[in-house]
């Protein structure tokens, strides 16, 4: 999958959840609808008098959620600008959204303000088929812990029965498919020599 790949998947399904955090630093959660994605980044607007909006503001950043109907889901966090040319862009949300008109209709719709959200990380999982898929679409802080195998790996196998996922291969040291591994720490914990540890 490709980063827009993965904003088209979360545009398709439309409703997906947004989390930021309050001013206590508590992690909040809310259905938003992506309005637009295209050039990298999904557009979407909220009300002034929302408390989301003002921890957009406050943050800057948000992280979103979206599965669609064939268990394909995209998880990704970024950094929010709140866009110039409001009411411009408000309109165009609008025409690209007609529901929308039915929610804020006429002038009201400018209580609402237009957000870009950029991603900084992107994952994406399918997980419709018999064996989980997960992918690192984009990394830009190298952020995302992946469960690596060091050199002081003895071979013993251990990890790779206790896999419930059949994803380590034998070796010297044994390896971890990452597209196929779903980061549950097993492997980890089994290991006698502590040779398998969380690695950025
Ligand atoms: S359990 Fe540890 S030592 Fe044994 S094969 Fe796996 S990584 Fe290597
Ligand atoms: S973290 Fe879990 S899924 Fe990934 S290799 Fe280890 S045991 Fe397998």
């Amino acid at each position: 999958m490709t980063s827009q790949e993965c904003l088209d998947l979360l545009r398709g399904v439309k409703d997906v959840a947004f989390a930021t955090v309050d001013e206590q630093g508590r992690p909040q959660n809310r259905i938003v609808d992506v309005m637009i994605a295209e050039e990298g980044s999904i557009y979407f607007c909220t009300a002034r008098g929302k408390d989301f909006y003002h921890q957009l503001l406050a943050t800057g950043r948000a992280a979103v959620t979206g599965m669609d109907a064939a268990y394909r889901m995209v998880r990704l966090d970024g950094r929010v600008t709140r866009l110039g040319e409001q009411r411009a862009w408000i309109d165009r949300i609008f025409a690209e959204n007609p529901p929308m008109e039915t929610t804020y209709p006429g002038e009201s719709r400018y209580i609402l303000e237009p957000f870009r959200l950029e991603p900084d990380r992107i994952e994406f999982f399918d997980i419709g088929g018999e064996h989980p898929l997960r992918e690192v679409v984009l990394d830009r802080d190298r952020e995302t812990s992946l469960f690596v195998i060091g050199d002081g790996c003895i071979g013993c196998g251990t990890c790779a029965a206790a896999c419930p996922h059949g994803c380590i291969a034998e070796g010297t040291p044994f390896a971890i498919d990452q597209s196929l591994c779903l980061r549950c720490g097993l492997c980890s914990e089994s290991c006698p020599v502590q040779a398998i540890g969380r690695r950025r």
